[in-house]
């Protein structure tokens, strides 16, 4: 059996090293037209900010090692011009010698990954520019950082890439602005907590531009439409991937809606003997099971380990895609998985949104504050997705979380999760927990939330609500919702028989904990209408504020 794969980075290297472990006959063959293989790219933006002292760190394993260890040929410098599925040969050029020659399979694994989105400014063919996506478009942007030392940089797109490599340059000391089209940086965030990601590397004296279309690029600037000048001796594109589909296409391999290679649970493409994994593949959501175009690394490993598997006989078969995704920029971690508020509507459910802001420790030990947006389906209680922004211990709350969605996990499951408890790693009550307790009351507890969205938009739409501020009247003073009465909680039991129990009554304090406080007095009161403020003034703040801009 002679099984070629296309593409030697995650995905590619997977399905050939779980190829051998299933079969020590068969014959395997990977085509990669880079020099690099099987490199770190996630590990890159990290070595362009110096954490990272040598580039061969991110790709410690070169083509003698899968010689020697798996039994792998890897042939870099060779590319595959045109696959033949009837004939089951590819046509392979050797970029170093110009020779081009044919080779025969019976199993091939399109592993060919994705290219980096350029979009169309002029100017975007300066010296200065470039994307990254590889080894090669590293060592480039290092060799000029040292070469041109610019002092400043112009990071186009805000996805995650685009805000890493903002704290890496920030970290060599340049003066970075962040350019974004959409008004909100992050786009995969809901906009309710993407504001908070915002609001952060401004701290750091980064400059932060939403809603903004470019005109022009120069060897030192980025021109935006409205004339604006912002210096940029470095600009990067960080515009997002496309997957590198022109190989499979032209062979008639069937694509996805979403673009990429449609594949089955075994990563089957529509040819005969011929699968497809990695960032060229699509993948299905595990929420929705509608195919979606999410490419990870994270992802690029397992699709690859699968294909590697069914093409040598296995059974393995995927999941689903959550989407879970971290990043760190400037000491904030950004976490998200599952669907965000906006999809999940977009997806028909009617969902309940909480927002909880919880340190990941006791504060007597360090602990620091993380916000926590869960959304959950009203019908079912299912979780549905979750947002953690903070700068400590995001990391295992969104795990756990994934893995609640994952298992169909109900808002109602969280406060049962046995997680693990001691002073320096976790609170006795983990936030997690809390954003269960939080969701199941306002679904099943009867104690429901209002967002600072909806109720923005009572506001703007005048319909009558009692706003109960609940914090201390110095708190009231320096700031309150537009509207609000100062009723401490401690007040409230005194003066609620003169609240009119019918109304739409929310009640608030800075997170929303004074304010469930409020809400409870009022409903064991009998008031009917009574919601808490997810998130609290803090929440509210912040979505006012990426309202009015
Ligand atoms: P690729 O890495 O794109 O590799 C495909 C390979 O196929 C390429 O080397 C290409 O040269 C080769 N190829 C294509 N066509 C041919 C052909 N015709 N002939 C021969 N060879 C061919 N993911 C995460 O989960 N977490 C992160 O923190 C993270 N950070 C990232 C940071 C950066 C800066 C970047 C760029 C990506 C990051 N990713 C991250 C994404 C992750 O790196 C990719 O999902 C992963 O590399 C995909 O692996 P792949 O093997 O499918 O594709």
């Amino acid at each position: 059996m002679k099984l070629i794969v296309i593409g030697a980075v995650a995905a590619g290297t997977s399905a050939a090293a779980k190829a051998r472990r299933n079969s020590e006959d068969a014959q395997i063959v990977i085509y990669e037209k880079d020099s690099y293989i099987s490199y770190s790219g996630c590990g890159m933006p990290y070595y362009l900010g110096g954490e990272v002292a040598r580039a061969e760190e991110l790709s410690p394993r070169d083509p003698a090692f899968f010689r020697s260890k798996y039994n792998v040929e890897i042939k870099t410098g060779h590319e595959v011009l045109s696959i033949d599925p009837v004939g089951k040969s590819v046509t392979v050029k050797n970029l170093a010698t110009g020779d081009i020659f044919s080779d025969s399979y019976d199993t091939l694994i399109l592993a060919t990954g994705a290219r980096a989105v350029t979009p169309p400014i002029p100017g975007r063919e300066s010296s200065n520019v470039f994307t990254l996506r590889n080894i090669n478009d590293m060592l480039r942007i290092e060799t000029f950082l040292n070469e041109r030392k610019p002092g400043s940089a112009a990071i186009i797109g805000t996805g995650f890439i685009g805000l890493e490599m903002c704290e890496s340059l920030m970290r060599r000391g340049m003066q970075v602005t962040l350019l974004e089209k959409l008004p909100q940086v992050t786009p995969g965030l809901d906009g309710d907590m993407a504001i908070r990601v915002e609001e952060h590397p401004k701290k750091s004296g980064v400059a932060v531009k939403t809603g903004v279309s470019i005109a022009q690029i120069t060897e030192n600037s980025v021109i935006l439409a409205d004339g604006t000048e912002i210096p940029a001796g470095l600009v990067l594109l960080s515009t997002g991937v496309r997957p590198n589909v022109e190989l499979a296409t032209a062979a008639g391999v069937s694509l996805g809606k979403t673009g990429a290679i449609a594949v089955d649970t075994h990563m089957r493409t529509s040819l005969p003997d011929i699968y497809a994994c990695g960032d060229c593949a699509e993948e299905f959501h595990v929420v929705t099971g509608q195919p979606v175009y999410r490419p990870l690394g994270s992802t690029a490993n397992k699709t690859g380990r699968i294909a590697g598997d069914c093409a040598t006989g296995g059974s393995l078969a995927y999941r689903g895609t959550l989407g879970t995704g971290i990043f760190r920029v400037l000491g904030l971690s950004v976490a998200q998985t599952g669907l965000s508020a906006r999809e999940a509507r977009e997806a028909g459910y009617d969902t309940v949104v909480c927002h909880s802001t919880k340190p990941d420790k006791p504060e007597y030990l360090g602990g620091k504050e993380m916000t926590i947006k869960a959304i959950a389906d009203r019908a079912t209680g299912r979780l549905l997705g979750a947002q953690i922004v903070g700068p400590e211990g995001v990391d295992k709350r969104i795990d756990v979380l994934a893995t609640a969605i994952s298992y169909g996990g109900k808002a109602e499951d969280l406060f049962f999760l046995d997680l693990a408890y001691a002073p320096p790693f976790a609170t006795t009550k983990d936030p997690v927990l809390y954003t269960g307790m939080i969701l199941e009351n306002a679904l099943h507890g009867a104690r429901p939330l209002m967002t600072a969205e909806e109720l923005l938009e009572r506001q703007r739409a005048g319909e009558p609500t009692v706003i109960i501020d609940t914090r201390t009247p110095e708190s009231y003073q320096k700031s309150h919702i537009a509207g609000a009465v100062s009723i401490p909680l401690a007040e409230l039991r005194k003066s609620a028989d003169a609240l009119d129990r019918d109304a739409v009554t929310v009640t608030y304090c800075n997170k929303g904990v004074t304010g469930n406080a409020a809400q409870n007095l009022l409903l064991n009161r009998g008031f009917r209408r009574v919601y808490n403020l997810s998130g609290g003034m803090n929440q509210y703040t912040a979505v006012k504020k990426m309202q009015e801009r």
